[in-house]
């Protein structure tokens, strides 16, 4: 079997409801899933959610439910927002599965057997929303956390550690060596100088955290929830099998056909535990490491930061109930490059979509439809007429193949408007209205190239807008034989 192209998001921490920023990684993980399968690739989705850690035991305690019911809760909300949102993920991995358990503790007693874990005693500054300490020369005044802005404080425990300091160099080299694995490349240069910077041994486990993956070696020990959640990567994969554990002899997965991952998808708050500490950990078990760890930016909403206090968390549901879930799904990507920081506004949704949706891709649509009714009758399965157009059609789909590739989503659906444009100007310059007339087999022509543009064009949306896409093409197939609603209605105010 060949190895399938096996893509990830990061696994949502569950101590809140799902918004547009785990949307927006989640839709851009199965934009590169569709793209890829279309591209007839084997492809593997997996996202999931992390579940262990204080704040979790926090969060379900102020709700007055355990942990485990509150876990339940949340992780289903975000299996049904992934439906509505149209995303068609392989797999769903949530950290207190016993598959994912199993694994983890066994990885600590590999690496504790081997040196790359020990024992011995932490005190530092300790954020509880991080579930991190933080470094002190990270301090904001010498004593909050740069992330949350909140007092840390000071902690002394037991822990064991994993000696992180051990794989400075190699990482260091690993980076130069593999320059596609830090992406993308301006954020990638902030990586290589914290890891020049020197590194630290890292304290992965906690006696104070119950609601965590107990050691089998010393069980008062809970699994820090950070060690614990980048593992879901390798044990939904199948490492267990491949570790020969008992428990995964029909595990449905070879982790070979899947690992290394193609890319993990993250948000740069993130991105030094995938480009940092999972490598390193990696290393650590002489496992391959992942071929590329693409951080993008955040979204602010209406220029302000997102915040609880704010009350402008944007809920994905908010938008796609009043305007489609493809509408949405084009606008984060169609607005800001992916990598870079994001605002979403609501009146620029609005005129993205009356502009690009609404008049350039849905009025372009039922012109050429309704004059291919009057003028070309039943629609051919093929046409290979050498029209410009075509020819434009075909240079594009060059240009959107090394943009998707290259995850420029921007611009992989600048390649469909610019067709777009070119038809929409097609169209006013050669008026096949009025050409109809006095020549119509160059009219059929005329619109026959058309609709065999717009089916590249449909091509090429079809990752981003899947209902769209599919409403198209059967549009295109049939020809005018109904009366179609408008693709985009207008948003009138
Ligand atoms: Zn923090």
């Amino acid at each position: 079997m060949t190895k399938k192209f096996y893509i990830t998001t990061p696994i949502y921490y569950l101590n809140a409801a799902a918004h547009i920023g785990h949307a927006y990684t989640t839709i851009a993980t199965d934009i590169m899933a569709r793209y890829k399968k279309a591209r007839g690739q084997e492809v593997y989705f997996l996202t999931g959610t992390d579940e262990h850690g204080a704040n979790i035991e926090k969060a379900a305690n102020t709700a007055g439910v355990t942990p485990q019911k509150w876990t339940d809760d949340i992780a289903a909300q975000f299996k049904a927002l992934w439906k509505d949102l149209d995303i068609q993920n392989d797999d769903f991995i949530r950290t207190t599965e016993p598959r994912h358990e199993r694994v983890v503790q066994e990885i600590f007693e590999i690496l504790l057997k081997k040196g790359d874990i020990y024992k011995g005693k932490y005190g530092g500054n300790y954020c509880l929303s991080c579930e991190a300490y933080i470094d002190e020369s990270e301090l904001l005044d010498g004593k909050c956390c740069p992330v949350h802005k909140k007092q840390t404080q000071y902690v002394e425990e037991e822990t064991y550690f994993f000696r992180l300091s051990a794989y400075q160099q190699k990482l260091a080299d690993f980076y130069k060596e593999h320059p596609a694995f830090l992406s993308p490349k301006f954020r990638g240069v902030e990586i290589s100088k914290f890891v020049d910077g020197g590194l630290k041994d890292l304290s992965v486990t906690r006696t104070k955290v119950k609601w965590g993956i107990p050691t089998l070696s010393d069980p008062k020990h809970t699994i820090y929830v950070w060690f614990d959640a980048l593992i879901n990567y390798i044990s939904a994969a199948g490492y267990g099998k491949k570790l020969g554990l008992k428990e995964y002899e029909n595990y449905p997965l070879n982790f070979d056909d899947l690992w290394p991952a193609d890319v993990h998808f993250i948000g740069k708050e993130i991105y030094r535990f995938h480009a940092v500490i999972w490598p390193a950990v990696l290393m650590a078990l002489g496992v391959a490491l992942p071929k590329k760890v693409f951080a993008h930016g955040w979204w602010t909403v209406e220029g302000e930061k997102m915040s609880k206090s704010v009350g402008n968390i944007i809920n994905p549901r908010d938008i796609t109930a009043k305007y489609g879930v493809d509408a949405f799904r084009y606008f984060l990507f169609r607005e800001v490059p992916f990598g870079g920081d994001g605002d979403f506004s609501i009146n620029s949704f609005k005129r993205r979509f009356n502009a690009d949706l609404a008049n350039d891709l849905g009025n372009l649509l039922s012109r050429t439809l309704n004059m291919a009714a009057k003028n070309v009758g039943e629609i051919p399965a093929e046409y290979n007429g050498e029209a410009n157009l075509l020819k434009a059609a075909r240079r594009a789909e060059e240009a959107y193949n090394e943009h998707m590739e290259e995850l420029a989503f921007d611009k992989a659906l600048d390649c469909a408007w610019t067709l777009i444009g070119d038809m929409n100007k097609y169209i006013d310059e050669t008026k096949p209205w009025t050409l109809a007339k006095t020549d119509p087999a160059r009219t059929k022509q005329i619109l026959l190239e058309l609709i065999f543009t717009l089916k590249r064009v449909n091509v090429f949306i079809a990752p981003f807008m899947p209902a769209t896409a599919l409403e198209m093409q059967r549009r295109l197939k049939a020809g005018a034989i109904e009366k179609y609603a408008p693709l985009f209605p207008r948003i009138e105010g």
